[in-house]
């Protein structure tokens, strides 16, 4: 039989070791926000996020797969001019016909493909398809900064006319 003072001293010894157990490490606690500065920002943790699948993401997969990568490259060195005919160099293959669905038989046929330039050609023709896609008028994107000489890019800008 256990003395009654041994007993006490051994649960006292259990509760302050179940204390430490659930007890928060100091350094883990972050500081209050609005004492001393904002809480410190904690590595934002991926183990959970949900993966960007194909269907999610439209036809995006299939501007990853390798077909894509090399037939738009021999594309692009086939037409190497922007189709707009403003005379950049063309440096993306674009869909004449946007295709949405992954697996979209036009996705990979160059009837529907034409070489642009990044900027400003294809950024409009991107915000024409979703405009027309989305029921809205397409609307002419702002062409911002200056060439080399200082003057606007845009040339639709005022200092271009007259
Ligand atoms: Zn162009």
């Amino acid at each position: 039989m256990m003395k009654r003072s041994d007993r006490l001293r051994l649960e006292a010894q259990a509760r302050r070791e179940r204390a430490r157990g659930t007890r928060q490490p100091v350094a883990e606690i972050p500081p209050p926000v609005g004492v001393g500065g904002a809480a410190p920002r904690q590595p934002y943790d991926t183990t959970n996020r949900p993966r960007r699948t194909a269907k999610a993401s439209g036809a995006r997969g299939d501007y990853d797969s390798a077909r894509w990568k090399s037939e738009s490259k021999a594309y692009l060195e086939r037409n190497p001019l922007c189709a707009c005919g403003c005379g950049r160099k063309a440096n993306i293959v674009d869909h004449v016909e946007p295709v949405q669905a992954s697996g979209d038989p036009r996705f990979f046929d160059q009837s529907n493909w034409q070489g642009l330039a990044r900027f400003p050609c294809h950024q409009q023709k991107s915000a024409d398809d979703r405009a027309k896609a989305a029921g809205r008028k397409p609307r002419p994107i702002t062409i911002r900064g200056c060439d080399a000489e200082g003057n606007p890019r845009d040339p639709r800008h005022w200092w271009s006319k007259g």
